[in-house]
């Protein structure tokens, strides 16, 4: 609806921009710093809105040229490090400064505080279990005698299958096609390893062109290259039992007397605060996670480091575990579904390289350390977290740093 400032009705304002891009040349999406200037001033001259801010920065939109359209600025997000933490992983190893964007005030504080704690009792062992990025399609069938057909023709073309997959990726590798018939619907699940790309854009190529050799083969006609059993960007039990992207468990010990010293509680406190709340609270709610707060802490390091940052979404699928052991705090969290890459993506835009870089993480190679300094940095959100909520000290750190 026009309102006093926007005399003019939405269609005006489609109609003026797209006029404007055509003129900029849609093939190339207008990506020189002239044609965001351009569309820049249409956007406020259109809305009444100043755009001041977002028109500064430091690279050239064609550098981004493959992570957005219609490019008028870029929003920034500040900037800050938790840390140093010690890592015992298998891929990061020693201290690490951990970049953190984000505008919620105590977060990096927080996990900051953790990340003291975690070092003090030694460290944190952090382990990658499995690494493969999925994508599942969905095929229309004629029933079950035609979806066995399909699943048989399957099993027995793995050489002609793989060979589709090679003309579309050299670093993608097909791992596994798991079948799940449900009457005139077949659903596949396709699992890559995808070198150090996160891998969703090679999953969905490579699955697209095996597709096309399914149906050619077996007259099963592709509905979706995405059936939405992959998951991607859904909260989704499939992904919380066999994981997707890399499944990572951190974990450390934390002895009682630093529990007691630097957060002002105690181990007792600390666990049952976690099962009272993490278990058996999420588990009343129905929630796949159950956890603190993993999502703040992988929101903060995927915008930092140029992930996807909807995948927040399967990451937030973390279980946090608190045992005492010995009289000693053990705690852990199992993350199925870190999807990250240090390849492709995100990852390439100049500040979020930058950032990369203050970890040792940019380019190949470095996928898996990403992945357990995600886990440990979660891991240290949710200790200092469930330390403050322990002690009663949640509310107060909000209060002093967040307002
Ligand atoms: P990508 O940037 O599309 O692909 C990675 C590229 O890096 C490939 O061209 C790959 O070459 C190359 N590469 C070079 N060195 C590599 C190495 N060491 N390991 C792996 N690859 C290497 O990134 P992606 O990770 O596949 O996809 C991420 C993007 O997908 C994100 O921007 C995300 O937002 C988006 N996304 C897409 C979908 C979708 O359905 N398409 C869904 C969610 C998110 P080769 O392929 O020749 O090996």
């Amino acid at each position: 609806m026009p309102s006093k400032e926007f005399n003019y009705t939405l269609t005006d304002i489609l109609g003026q921009v797209i006029s404007m891009d055509v003129q900029n040349g849609l093939k190339n999406r207008g990506m020189t710093r002239a044609d965001a200037d351009e569309r820049r001033k249409a956007v406020e001259e259109l809305t009444g809105a100043e755009l001041t801010a977002v028109s500064v920065y430091p690279f050239e939109p064609e550098d981004a040229k493959s992570n957005i359209e219609n490019m008028i600025g870029v929003i920034q997000i500040p900037l800050g490090y938790a840390g140093p933490v010690l890592m015992k992983g298998d891929y990061a190893t020693g201290p690490f400064l951990i970049p953190l964007a984000t505008t919620e005030g105590a977060l990096v504080a927080s996990i900051s505080r953790g990340m003291s704690v975690l070092t003090a009792a030694g460290g944190v062992r952090a382990k990658v279990y499995s690494d493969a990025m999925t994508r599942a399609p969905v095929f229309r069938v004629k029933g079950i005698d035609h979806t066995t057909e399909v699943i048989t023709w399957i099993a027995s073309h793995t050489v002609e299958i793989d060979e589709e997959v090679s003309k579309t990726t050299s670093h993608g590798k097909l791992m596994e096609i798991e079948t799940f018939p449900n009457g005139r619907s077949l659903h596949l699940r396709f699992s890559y390893h995808t070198g150090d790309a996160m891998g969703m854009n090679m999953a969905t190529i490579a699955t697209e062109a095996v597709c096309r050799l399914i149906e050619k083969e077996t007259g099963a006609e592709l509905v979706s290259v995405s059936g939405n059993m992959c998951t991607d960007k859904k909260p989704a039990a499939i992904n919380s039992i066999r994981g997707r992207g890399k499944t990572v468990v951190a974990e450390a010990t934390i002895p009682k007397d630093i529990v007691e010293q630097k957060l002002h509680t105690d181990v007792k406190s600390i666990v049952e605060t976690n099962t009272r709340k993490n278990l058996i609270g999420s588990a009343m709610a129905g929630s796949l996670g159950f956890n603190a707060h993993a999502a703040n802490m992988i929101a903060a390091i995927y915008l930092a480091t140029g992930q996807d940052p909807a995948q927040v979404v399967e990451g937030s699928s973390t279980m946090t575990v608190c045992e005492e052991v010995d009289g000693d705090l053990y705690i852990s969290v199992r993350m199925p579904s870190v999807e990250v890459g240090t390849v492709g993506g995100g990852t390439k835009l100049p500040s979020q390289s930058e950032a990369l870089n203050i970890i040792g993480c940019k380019g190949a190679g470095n996928a898996l350390k990403l992945s357990e300094l995600v886990a440990a940095t979660v891991l240290a959100g949710e200790l200092s977290t469930l330390g403050a909520q322990a002690a009663g000290h949640l509310g107060k750190a909000h209060k002093e740093l967040g307002r």
